[in-house]
């Protein structure tokens, strides 16, 4: 029987290596990602310095990667990963994820990550949509990493969609939505989301986390909408 050969997902040519998703004249020629503060991910002058705003108020997190901000072909991706069920994506948006995070690990003051978690969908939400997109990144992500993926982390409350509130109400909101069984002391944590917008709920559980004594955390995300 003849094999069908990976075709990369933009230029839909057959590809050398099935798991890298993307050739590699794709993989050059996707936007470049602006310049972003490694703090708050939001647009700055520097690669390297916190920006103004995170001086003033830092968010709980040290460090934020994001692949690109939320527009095209990112934001189909996700999309098609969260909507469509194009689970198949999973690998190369992965790996997206992981350059990214080598770009910033090699420009230091980054820790290795020894542990993975992902943002928990509610378990209805979960059963609903049969999956959730975050955790299909996780598993190759912590494979190439050798690091641990935790399983510990929980959504208790689904609340309000965040989308219709101001900031303040998604604060409010998510406060005690989450729940974390599993000892996190003295880790480095890297916690993973597909989009991240107003950043309220990664800040939500980093605040969970190094309450619990959590080592440092690190936000993962596909796109950050800047
Ligand atoms: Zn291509
Ligand atoms: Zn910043």
């Amino acid at each position: 029987m003849l094999s069908m050969p990976a075709l990369c997902w933009l230029c839909r040519l057959p590809l050398r290596i099935a798991q890298h998703g993307l050739c590699s004249l794709c993989l050059r020629q996707l936007p470049a990602l602006p310049r972003l503060c490694p703090r708050c991910g939001l647009p700055a002058g520097n690669l390297r310095l916190p920006c103004g705003r995170c001086l003033l108020k830092p968010p709980p997190w040290q460090a934020l990667i994001c692949v690109n901000s939320y527009r095209p072909p990112f934001s189909r991706w996700v999309n098609q990963l969260k909507f469509s069920r194009v689970t198949a994506l999973r690998v190369m948006l992965a790996r997206l994820l992981l350059l990214s995070w080598q770009d910033s690990y090699r420009r230091g003051n980054l820790p290795r990550p020894d542990l993975l978690l992902s943002v928990p969908l509610h378990p209805r939400r979960c059963w609903q949509r049969g999956y959730n997109q975050t955790d299909l990144l996780a598993a190759p992500l912590a494979h190439w990493l050798g690091c641990e993926r935790g399983m510990g982390l929980h959504r208790q409350r689904q609340g309000a969609l965040q989308h219709q509130l101001n900031a303040r109400q998604r604060r409010r909101n998510l406060r005690g939505a989450f729940r974390l069984e599993m000892a996190v002391h003295g880790r480095h944590i890297a916690l993973l989301d597909d989009v991240v917008t107003t950043g309220s709920t990664v800040e939500e559980i980093s605040r969970l986390l190094l309450a619990q004594g959590a080592a440092s955390v690190q936000i993962w995300c596909l796109c950050r909408t800047l």
